[in-house]
């Protein structure tokens, strides 16, 4: 475990208050027998905040997320979940969590919301106060989108509706804090939409959104901040936006003068389209500035990161056989 000057505790927590720190991760390492997964890795997210953690397959995205969720012990590091190590969190700290699995598969002879009203039972009784949970049952189904398939067995939904299910069961308690490990894996573009909605309704009910996804697209609309994961470590943290600015990556400029197209890519976007209206005037039509989406952002960062962290081993091996 790393060194924590216990002195520094009592300054800490009363940041993370004055802060809303929700997560707070510093120096977090996972060693599985010889290999090391995760090699450092920091960030926070405040309360509210969507955070999306990115990276490519084996990064050890999921083990960060069990880490963080209390159901994987670490190598080393010093972690702050809703002000708990979550090494040694509670019954308590568990109900302030949520915690979207891969689909729940059991429990098929079950109603929609016969499961969920049972479950909520375990968070206590129903209350309108946010500070009492859990959802009552009718609503929870209208904000996951399952409300004309309340009554039906689970075993006859469709795998969105499935899935749906899965959110709905993950947040039943009105978590303050909410895990979804690869949640619209297998949506349709329209359970996709829906489950985006319950995302954004429940962030402004300051929940905090801690989730991983392949879906770039997904990440970009969803989160507020984006954490990229390669090689042990976050390479990247920061807005989609900042993220695109970071790597100053060209705009693509597309419009046409005279029925004609033309397509140029740019670092100065608004530079060249001022120089082309100041050479065409009212013959430019049809302009479009596309600028990099966070998809082009990722592929850069990885493969720079992964070439980078070649070069780096080929300089190793070299220095040990000249
Ligand atoms: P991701 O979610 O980013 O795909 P994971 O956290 O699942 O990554 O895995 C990261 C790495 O750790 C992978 O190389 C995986 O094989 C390894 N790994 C995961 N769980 C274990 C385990 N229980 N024992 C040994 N190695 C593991």
């Amino acid at each position: 475990m790393a060194v924590v000057d216990e002195a520094d505790a009592p300054v800490r927590e009363e940041r993370q208050v004055a802060e809303n720190v929700v997560l707070d991760v510093r120096d977090l390492r996972m060693r599985y027998g010889t290999t090391d997964v995760l090699t450092g890795v920091n960030f926070i997210a405040r309360t509210g905040e969507v955070v999306a953690l990115l990276g490519p397959n084996g990064a050890g995205k999921t083990t960060t997320i069990e880490i963080l969720e209390g159901f994987r012990m670490r190598s080393a590091g010093d972690l702050s979940v809703l002000g708990v190590d979550p090494a040694r969190g509670d019954e308590n700290w568990r109900a302030r969590l949520g915690v979207v699995l891969q689909s729940w598969r059991d429990h098929g002879r079950w109603r929609v919301r016969e499961l969920l009203e049972h479950l909520g039972l375990y968070y206590g009784p129903y209350s309108t106060d946010r500070i009492l949970r859990p959802w009552n049952a009718d609503e929870l189904i209208e904000v996951v989108g399952l409300t004309e398939h309340a009554h039906k067995k689970i075993s006859r939904l469709s795998g969105g509706q499935r899935r749906r299910l899965d959110v709905a069961i993950g947040i039943v308690g009105r978590p303050e804090l909410l895990f979804l490990d690869e949640p619209t894996a297998g949506f349709d573009p329209e359970a996709r939409r829906e489950f985006h909605d319950v995302v954004h309704r429940l962030a402004d009910e300051n929940t905090t959104i801690l989730l991983t996804t392949h879906d770039l697209d997904e990440a970009e609309k969803l989160a507020d901040r984006i954490l990229i994961l390669a090689g042990g470590t976050i390479i990247a943290d920061g807005s989609a936006d900042e993220l695109a600015r970071r790597m100053s990556t060209e705009a693509e400029v597309k419009w046409t003068v005279d029925g004609q197209r033309f397509v140029h890519s740019t670092l100065d976007a608004t530079g060249f389209v001022r120089e082309l209206f100041v050479k065409h005037d009212t013959a430019v039509a049809d302009l479009e500035v596309r600028r990099a989406s966070l998809e082009d952002v990722y592929m850069v960062m990885v493969k720079e990161f992964e070439s980078g962290r070649r070069d780096a081993a080929i300089h190793e091996f070299e220095g040990v056989h000249p």
